[in-house]
């Protein structure tokens, strides 16, 4: 899914415009286009049911398993955010008055170029300039935090007409609530103080996503007995089957965390890159990323 600064409220700081923010939106979809089977990329592959869920089964899948599956998307996603900041850096130098400008070799001139092209793809040639370094890197981040919420039972509810189990695995029901171990700011502080993600980020118990079938890669029993991402829980759109529960509830909620995190991660930037490189230099960074 994607939906980049729909709903954001960008009063505090400045968020993409313009040209620079159609260029983030394909960004952000450059995982589905490029990453499609790379399973951290979209926060998935961890599918989960405990066994009293499960009839009294033991589900296929270990709960370390599928928390070893979350832990390499969040490892993923301060990746991201942090090569972010590192290519941010490099946007602005100073001129001959000592004040901070957009440097032209890094920034770029939306009246010839783009960073991400019209298939989502990143345009060649311009993937080196520190401007597309960030938006690519942020929309890389973004997209795996939009699917968390998207592939995965965090802000769900299960069918209440339906008995609980592999096809209405329970929901967590957090609703619009956006959860500690994906405030990526604070994370990728706290691994850049030496820390594990694993140790920073306690993950829920019932905390599943569903199992993916990649045709022609994948034993297509791999499933089997699991709960499935297509069929199942996935809420990428509003007609998924799960995104009609509660009315259309389950949608909405997903649809408006994903949207709020995204702002978060933002905010987060702004944060990380003040914090790195002060306040002078830092708005000029941001001007540079966020306008054209
Ligand atoms: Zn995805």
């Amino acid at each position: 899914m994607s939906s980049a600064f729909s709903s954001s409220n960008c009063k505090d700081v400045s968020c993409p415009e313009g040209e620079t923010l159609a260029d983030f939106k394909r960004a952000v979809m450059t995982p589905d286009a490029m990453e499609f089977e790379k399973l951290e990329a979209h926060c998935d592959g961890g599918d989960y049911l405990d066994p009293q869920d499960n009839g009294g089964k033991h589900y296929p899948v270990k709960r370390e398993k599928a928390d070893e599956y979350f832990y390499k998307c969040i490892d993923r996603v301060v990746r991201k955010f942090d090569e972010a900041v590192d290519a941010a850096g490099k946007l602005v130098v100073k001129n001959r008055e000592g004040v901070y400008v957009t440097d032209p070799e890094q920034g770029l001139d939306y009246g010839t170029k783009q960073c991400v092209g019209k298939d989502n793809k990143p345009v060649s040639g311009n993937e080196n300039r520190a401007k597309c370094k960030v938006i690519n890197a942020l929309g890389a981040e973004m997209h795996a935090v939009e699917d968390f919420y998207a592939h995965s039972n965090w802000s769900d509810k299960a069918d209440p007409n339906k008995k609980i189990g592999v096809e209405n695995p329970p929901g967590l029901e957090k609703g619009t609530e956006l959860p500690g171990f994906l405030d990526v700011y604070q994370v990728s502080k706290e691994v850049g103080n030496g820390k594990r993600v694993e140790d920073v980020s306690k993950l829920p118990e019932k905390l599943s996503t569903g199992c993916w079938v990649y045709s022609g890669k994948d034993d297509p029993h791999k499933c089997d007995g699991r709960i499935s991402e297509r069929k199942t829980m996935q809420k990428d759109t509003a007609g998924d089957s799960r995104s009609k529960i509660d009315n259309g509830k389950n949608f909405a909620n997903v649809l408006t965390a994903a949207g709020d995190d995204v702002f978060r991660q933002w905010k987060g930037f702004d944060k990380a890159v003040h914090d790195r490189y002060g306040k002078d230099k830092g708005d000029a960074i941001m001007k540079a990323v966020a306008k054209d």
